[in-house]
C-alpha cells in the first residue's frame, strides 16, 4: 500500500488532475478497510456474550469464601455442597469447597466434557472446622476430620483407618526434622 501523500487526502474538493487516479485509488482502498473494520467489529463484540450469558459468567465467578481453620489458607471457591455442576458425574461424600481450574478456558456449552477443578477442603466431620487438604491440616477416610480430632478419635477407628492417619502424622513429623 502506498503511502499516504499529504494533499492528495479524499476530504479536499480541489482535484488535483494529476493526482486524481492515485486520490481515488487511495480513497477506494481507505474505504474497504473501513468496511472491513465496520463488519468486524460487532462480530467480535458479540461472540463472548454468545458463549456465555450473564448467568452462566456468573457461575465463573468464585465468591464462596475457603479458609482453613488450620493453615490459614484462604482462597474464593465456586462451589460448596456434593455434586458441582462443572465437574460432571463426581458426587463428594460429604460437602465439599470445591474452585474451578483457574487456568482453564471456559468451555463451550455444547461440551459435557467436565472441567477441571480443585476440591480444596470440606468442615470436619467432628467439630465442623473448615479445613483444607493439607497433609498437615485434615485426614481423610470416609470423612474429613481436622487432624486434632483425627488424633483424640483415632483408638475408636477401624484399624485401617488408624494405620492410615499414624502415617500421615508420621509423614508430618519427617518433614518437620528436615
Ligand atoms: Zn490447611
Ligand atoms: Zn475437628
Amino acid at each position: 500500500m502506498e503511502a499516504e501523500q499529504p494533499g492528495t487526502s479524499s476530504g479536499s474538493s480541489v482535484s488535483v488532475n494529476i493526482d486524481n487516479d492515485l486520490a481515488d485509488e487511495d480513497f477506494l482502498l481507505n474505504d474497504e478497510a473501513a468496511e472491513i473494520a465496520r463488519l468486524q467489529l460487532p462480530e467480535e463484540n458479540q461472540q463472548p456474550q454468545e458463549k456465555l450469558d450473564p448467568q452462566e459468567e456468573d457461575e465463573r465467578i468464585a465468591k464462596i469464601d475457603f479458609r482453613c481453620s488450620a493453615c490459614d489458607m484462604h482462597e474464593l471457591v465456586h462451589y460448596f455442597g456434593r455434586q458441582p455442576p462443572f465437574a460432571l458425574g463426581i458426587k463428594y461424600r460429604e460437602d465439599t469447597f470445591v474452585m474451578r481450574d483457574p487456568f482453564q478456558p471456559p468451555p463451550s456449552r455444547w461440551q459435557s466434557k467436565p472441567e477441571f477443578y480443585v476440591a480444596m477442603g470440606a468442615n470436619c466431620s467432628s467439630c465442623s472446622k473448615v479445613v483444607c487438604k493439607d497433609a498437615a491440616c485434615s485426614f481423610y477416610y470416609t470423612r474429613t476430620v481436622c487432624l486434632p480430632c483425627g488424633k483424640a478419635e483415632l483408638k475408636d477407628w477401624p484399624v485401617e483407618a488408624q494405620a492410615r492417619l499414624r502415617k500421615q502424622i508420621a509423614a508430618l513429623d519427617g518433614d518437620k526434622d528436615k
